[in-house]
């Protein structure tokens, strides 16, 4: 029977760039996803790749800063290996944080876009005298860099089981062995789960991974270019894309595994972007959706070699794993080659719960 050095568990976008940075350095891979890859919550993301003290938490900084950093090197090598493109922009983002926040961060007394300056920025903004913050962040689209990465993996020689569920994690002496599907089994000696919100179903590690919902809507921008920026606000997010697209995010809702939308909370989310920029009366929604992000109790992610020797963990990356999808392959990696990795994983290690 076929072995393999690691099976990854879930194919979204952190089981997808760990594949293939393990590939990378050299080990065989297989991702085991019980549906198509990247049709998760890795699909639903909006893309921001947020790194800002108002709003990371502040035991994840250094992770979200140092992948961040790594963006751009991480989406060329993903575009140049699949012949795909990812929408990696890099027009910054304004910010309208709530005050609460900026009153907490003392580098934030002072708003940086003066009137004149944001509506020069973006003049298809309503109101151009709220504090606001231009941000050097980017964005990226996560369901091109999604598709892109599995077909990168696969290139580099990932292999892929889809449409079987892991049900369990295989031991035999206290170490992992290999996984059990609900219709076969995979042997390895290291077994990555990487199942987003549904981590903690798969036995015998029970992680307390639950799905946080979030609902968003798509319009096309009418000219294409009416915003440039990612425009952020307490009430609602607008992520504009290369073709013409125009995000517009997102609940943060606990309702257990349902990924239904609801009209009135799509209407909800159109009108805040409709006050915030009147020009969209003209676009048309194309598409809305829900996706469950994978939460944790500390909304911080879960990384590390669980108490299972062969058994690790890479999940709960809550609302920035397309953000820290390029540092936890790196981190990650490095822990299942037994290395020492750059960054402390303390604060996200599997046994502080
Ligand atoms: C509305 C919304 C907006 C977001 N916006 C942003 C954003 O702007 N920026 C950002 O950085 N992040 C954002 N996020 C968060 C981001 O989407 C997630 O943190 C990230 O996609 C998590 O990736 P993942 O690979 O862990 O999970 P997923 O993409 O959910 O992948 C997990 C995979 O595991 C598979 N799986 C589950 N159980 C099993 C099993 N038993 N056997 C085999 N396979 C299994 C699933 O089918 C799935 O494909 C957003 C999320 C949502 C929902």
């Amino acid at each position: 029977m076929k072995t393999w050095d690691v099976i990854i568990i879930g194919g979204g976008i952190i089981g997808l760039s760990l594949s293939l940075a393990l590939r990378k350095r050299g080990g065989s891979v297989l991702v085991v996803e019980r549906g198509e890859p990247g049709r998760e919550a890795s699909h639903a993301a909006g893309g921001m790749l947020v790194d800002c003290p108002l709003e990371t938490p502040p035991p994840l900084q250094s992770l979200a800063t140092a992948s961040a950093r790594l963006y751009p090197e991480f989406a060329h090598e993903i575009q140049i290996e699949s012949g795909m493109t990812v929408d990696l922009r890099d027009f910054g983002t304004i910010a309208f944080p709530p005050q609460e926040h900026i009153h907490e961060h003392p580098g934030f007394t002072a708003a940086n876009l003066s009137p004149t300056a944001l509506s020069e920025r973006e003049p298809a903004l309503a109101d151009s005298t709220h504090p606001a913050f231009y941000l050097k962040e980017r964005s990226v689209d996560p369901r091109a860099l999604t598709a892109a990465t599995a077909k990168a993996a696969k290139k580099q020689n990932v292999d892929f089981s889809s449409g079987d569920a892991v049900t369990s994690v295989d031991l035999s002496e206290g170490r992992a062995t290999g996984v059990t599907t609900t219709k076969t089994s995979f042997l390895a000696s290291k077994i990555v789960n990487c199942a987003g919100c549904w981590s903690g179903q798969i036995s015998p590690s029970r992680l307390p991974t639950r799905p946080v919902k979030g609902q968003m809507l798509c319009l096309v921008m009418n000219p294409r270019n009416l915003l440039k920026h990612v425009i952020r606000t307490p009430d609602v997010y607008l992520i504009p894309r290369s073709d013409g697209r125009l995000l517009v995010g997102a609940t943060v809702e606990e309702a257990g595994f349902d990924k239904r939308t609801d009209p009135d909370t799509i209407q909800r989310l159109h009108r805040a972007a409709l006050k915030i920029v009147p020009k969209l009366a003209d676009a048309k929604i194309i598409e809305d959706w829900a996706g469950l992000r994978p939460g944790t109790p500390d909304n911080l992610p879960i990384l590390g070699a669980t108490e299972i020797p062969g058994y690790y963990v890479a999940t709960g990356h809550f609302r920035d794993g397309i953000l820290l999808a390029p540092i936890t392959a790196q981190v990650m990696a490095d822990v299942i080659e037994g290395r020492k990795p750059e960054y402390d994983l303390l604060p996200f290690s599997p046994s502080r719960f």
